[in-house]
């Protein structure tokens, strides 16, 4: 079956798919992205997704291309017309199509592109074997909340990663504390046992993901901080995991080839995956 993605009104084959030489998002990276998983015909945290496409938008004055109805078709319509129950729906706002200078354009509309794909997710919590991380300076702006398609940086250290055969990056501040991965928030597990990561604020991306697994562990008795935690804390921490659409909650094993913990994913680094796979399998955005 050839794929289809939508490109400003229209649904095309994904191999003709083009958006124009002059789209501000590629000559400037002057637009932002969502990235949902999907399970079992449901887009996760639907809603919060939509919010935070809208907030990014907002924070760099891009309208929003359509209503949330006609929005909430066309997302429907894509996943039907790929035939994806289990994958990803990828959705991309620029600023649209100007002739090239640097200010906004006036009178110019947004261009919208949308493309889903088949994924085989995993269906075991206990299938993770833990990832490799390793740790690299974070050089982004210093607007990370905004979902921006400006990810150099982030391809930069996640290439790192796998040269160095590990599964991610984990981003240093300048004080030597984690702000995230490059796809995705760092967690540690404390030494009393309540899961710690990074506060929200403007340098790290505020992960759906993480705002469900808080959610989750909260709601299931475990204790979360929310605070900035080092390289050294979390190399003598008992676990450490990182969370992300597409990732779900994996266990991080070992930091810049050191063990986390024993090496392997710990027990509420387990706990966590398995609440968050019954909530995607399961209960959907009610948690
Ligand atoms: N941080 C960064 C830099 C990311 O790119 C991502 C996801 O792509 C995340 C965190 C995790 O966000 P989410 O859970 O919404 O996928």
């Amino acid at each position: 079956m050839s794929r289809i993605a939508y490109v400003n009104g229209r649904y095309v084959p994904h191999s003709e798919a083009e958006i124009h030489v002059e789209d501000r998002g590629y000559q400037f990276a002057d637009g932002v992205y969502e990235v949902a998983a999907i399970c079992l015909g449901r887009i996760i945290d639907e809603e919060q997704h939509l919010e935070r496409l809208k907030r990014s938008l907002r924070e760099l004055q891009i309208a929003m291309p359509m209503a949330d109805a006609p929005f909430a078709l066309v997302c429907r319509e894509i996943l039907r017309q790929n035939r994806v129950r289990d994958g990803i729906l990828y959705i991309q706002v620029s600023r649209g199509v100007a002739r090239r200078d640097h200010p906004f354009p006036e009178d110019i509309e947004p261009a919208l592109v949308m493309t889903a794909r088949a994924s085989n997710w995993p269906t075991d919590p206990d299938s993770d074997s833990g990832s490799k991380v390793i740790s690299v300076d974070d050089i982004r702006w210093l607007r990370r909340d905004i979902k921006s398609v400006s990810l150099l940086p982030n391809v930069l250290a996640k290439q790192e990663a796998r040269d160095k055969g590990a599964y991610e990056a984990w981003l240093m501040d300048d004080e030597g504390f984690v702000t995230e991965g490059s796809s995705s928030n760092a967690w540690i597990v404390d030494l009393e046992g309540r899961i710690v990561t990074r506060e929200l604020d403007p340098r790290i991306l505020g992960g759906i993901t993480r705002a469900t697994v808080i959610e989750l562990a909260r709601k299931n008795g475990i204790e979360v901080v929310e605070r900035k935690f080092s390289l050294d804390e979390a190399l003598s921490a008992p676990e450490a995991f990182l969370t992300s659409t597409t990732s779900f909650v994996r266990g991080v094993v070992s930091i810049n080839d050191k063990a986390v913990g024993d090496g392997t994913p710990g027990p509420l680094t387990r706990r966590m995956r398995g609440l968050y796979f019954e909530f995607c399998r399961g209960a959907g955005s009610n948690i």
